[in-house]
């Protein structure tokens, strides 16, 4: 299964990501995490990343398709193909990702920003595990993880100005991916908005129906 996810920033892509890639047996590549992982091991990529994800801009294509390509090369990915939560961002790194691999059915989980901005402006993550929470759901005991005891915080990218930076870049940037997608006859919409389990039926289903088709 070769699986690529978009969605606006809130729109749950990473939690749905997770979801689908576990009902598909596929490794979760998420470039978000990957990046955050580095700049917290001060790697050179992650230091240079930092800067541009706390301002909520796009690292430069040619950075990204070297971590990602990297990544696609590895055993589990050979074995089980991906789920690509993140990547592509433009149209570049689209074209660019069509040119090393081969892409089964491409997501694209729609949610208004309304919604989503509501969304982010609540959310609070683990400092240590990654774990999601929010303001109206948080851990049970002083924004300590309940899974690892780490710190719960609001992403530093998560901050009203970063928002509407990613949003607009989304816009810019993204969308011009997701319909070049489109033309190639590989996207499917899903309504993104509901309970997680709602939206995560809905998903595998819209997965599963274009996969039947094309067989
Ligand atoms: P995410 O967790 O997917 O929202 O990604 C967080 C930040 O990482 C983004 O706002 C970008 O700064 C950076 N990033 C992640 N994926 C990409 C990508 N494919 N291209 C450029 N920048 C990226």
């Amino acid at each position: 299964m070769r699986l690529v996810v978009f969605g606006r920033q809130g729109a749950g892509k990473g939690t749905q990501s997770a979801r689908l890639a576990a009902h598909f047996d596929a490794p979760h590549i998420s470039t978000g995490d990957m990046l955050r992982e580095a700049a917290a091991a001060g790697t050179p990529i992650g230091l240079e990343a930092k800067g541009y994800m706390d301002a909520g801009r796009l690292l430069p294509d040619e950075v990204m398709l070297g971590v990602v390509e990297e990544r696609l090369a590895q055993p589990d990915v050979l074995e089980h193909g991906f789920l690509l939560d993140g990547f592509p961002r433009t149209l570049g790194q689209a074209e660019a990702l069509l040119g090393i691999t081969e892409v089964d059915v491409a997501v694209n989980l729609e949610v208004p920003e309304e919604v989503v901005i509501e969304r982010i402006s609540s959310r609070r993550v683990c400092k240590g595990c990654g774990r999601i929470y929010s303001v109206a759901e948080p851990p049970s005991t002083n924004w300590t993880c309940d899974t690892c005891g780490g710190e719960v915080v609001q992403r530093p990218d998560d901050t009203s100005d970063a928002v509407a930076a990613r949003l607009a870049t989304y816009q810019a940037e993204t969308i011009p991916a997701v319909h070049w997608f489109d033309t190639k006859g590989l996207l499917v919409t899903v309504d993104g908005v509901g309970t997680p389990d709602e939206v995560a039926e809905r998903l595998i289903a819209a997965v599963e129906a274009r996969l039947a088709e094309r067989r």
